[in-house]
């Protein structure tokens, strides 16, 4: 065969030099491509806990691609309340700001006797040295989601694909996969690190075949949504007020112009008997009469549990948030938890994956998170619930005498709400190696 330029070469040579030019331009290609994909970290869930792992990795450079069961976000009325270090760890992605502009701020909050209005009322600005975010933000978390989502959408390491439903998860030494349905199909995609952020019933965890130990609370809890303006109505009532009342308890956070009332469940009638019209009507009438009846804008029926997943990371792949823990939501604590589960993971992930630490540092995410869900958050929760549960006026009394005492004395509030505020179980976790 004669060349362009004259020169007559046999077909052999020709096919040797074109084998030369392929792996010379093309194989390299295609080898970086899958090492590429080798260092992508894939998510199950695009929940608040999956997208903050998301925008972490990706500020740091890492390719991301979460999965997400729905076609779009989930919009249901759930947590509300967000502690200072939450705020102050997400600050830096940008979404803070966002929620402080969406949100309401909570510079106190209280425990009430209903209708008397005696009450303890703890001050967050006593944190003022520990946190650039002196209070409690009362926004919904699917402003956080939204908030997430936008930045992530701009970058260019992330994806984000909806209507993907995580089946599995397999590994070996090198890489980590995720089996999902899309559409009737299923694709099995390859990434470096897994993580299951895919809620209460993950499917990552059951792939593992982990233990979701604990146990569910007896009663149903109502969240009615209702355009009312409590605050006109009860004298110094604060922006999260949790309350007794004669035979039960309730709550009232505020969330801009609405507020969430939390219908804890009478012990002398069944659920099915609360849960009507009328009865939700009585419960808001005990709280304020009025001569109208209370427009319900919304009204969510839930069970709490408290749960704990056996291990928090099975080889490549990881759980956070839901996925790995439950907790009663008195207290606000379970989805600040699983942030805090995130971002703690995506440090180590992006040491491991960009500044050359061992692997080994991963085994940490369970050290350090483990106990502090366990004796912060889930301890915690549990001693507001069975607190605002008592039903005996001696104990109720003698419970609300000690945490006035607490608000009175500097110090010891100080204590109080770096507890409550979850700023102590952080450092906690800081110290374990
Ligand atoms: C009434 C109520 C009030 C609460 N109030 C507070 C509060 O004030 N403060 C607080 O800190 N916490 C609160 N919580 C807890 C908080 O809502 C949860 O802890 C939080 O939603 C956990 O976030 P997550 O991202 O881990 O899970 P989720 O929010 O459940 O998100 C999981 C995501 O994964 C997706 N998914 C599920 N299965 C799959 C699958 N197989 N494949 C792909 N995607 C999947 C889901 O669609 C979802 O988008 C409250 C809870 C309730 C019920």
């Amino acid at each position: 065969m004669r060349l362009p330029w004259g020169r007559k070469v046999g077909w052999g040579r020709l096919k040797c030099a074109i084998e030369i030019a392929y792996y010379l331009t093309i194989f390299p290609y295609r080898q970086s491509e899958n090492d590429m994909t080798n260092q992508e970290v894939l998510i199950a869930g695009a929940g608040p806990v999956g997208l903050s792992a998301a925008m972490a990795l990706a500020s740091a450079g890492i390719r991301v691609r979460v999965f997400e069961l729905e076609n779009q976000l989930i919009d249901d009325p759930r947590a509300t309340t967000f502690h200072p270090p939450t705020l102050d760890m997400l600050e830096p992605y940008g979404v803070s700001s966002v929620m402080v502009q969406k949100g309401i701020l909570c510079p106190h909050w209280q425990i009430r006797w209903h209708p008397s209005g005696e009450r303890a009322v703890f001050d967050v600005s006593v944190l003022q040295n520990d946190t650039k975010h002196p209070y409690r933000l009362q926004c919904e978390q699917t402003v956080l989601s939204q908030a997430l989502l936008d930045r992530l959408l701009t970058m260019p390491e992330v994806s984000v694909e909806f209507g993907a439903a995580v089946q599995q998860v397999s590994q070996d030494e090198t890489g980590a996969s995720v089996t999902f349905d899309r559409e009737g199909r299923t694709e099995t995609i390859r990434g470096a690190w897994v993580i299951g952020a895919d809620g209460a019933h993950s499917a990552v965890r059951k792939s593992l075949g982990l233990e979701f130990e604990g146990s569910v609370y007896p009663e149903t809890n109502l969240i009615a949504t209702v355009r009312f303006p409590f605050e006109d109505h009860l004298e110094g009532l604060s922006n999260v007020s949790y309350c007794w009342r004669d035979g039960g308890n309730f709550s009232l956070l505020r969330v801009r112009d609405v507020w969430r009332v939390a219908i804890y469940p009478l012990a002398d009638k069944t659920i099915e008997e609360q849960l009507t019209p009328e009865s939700i009507e009585a419960a808001l009438q005990h709280i304020v009469p009025q001569s109208q009846p209370y427009k319900v804008l919304a009204l969510r029926a839930y069970r709490a549990h408290q749960r704990m997943v056996s291990k928090y990371r099975v080889g490549r792949v990881f759980l956070a948030g839901d996925a790995a823990h439950l907790t009663s939501p008195t207290g606000g604590m379970g989805l600040n938890g699983g942030v805090h589960d995130a971002l703690n993971l995506a440090e180590k992930l992006i040491a491991v994956m960009r500044q050359g630490a061992p692997e080994s540092l991963l085994d940490r995410y369970e050290r350090q998170r483990r106990p502090v869900v366990q004796d912060a958050i889930i301890a915690q929760s549990h001693a507001n619930r069975a607190r605002m549960r008592e039903l005996d006026p001696e104990k109720r009394r003698a419970s609300l005498r000690a945490l006035q005492e607490i608000c009175a004395d500097r110090d010891k509030l100080y204590k109080h709400m770096l507890n409550t505020s979850m700023i102590s179980g952080l450092r906690q976790a800081a110290q374990v190696e």
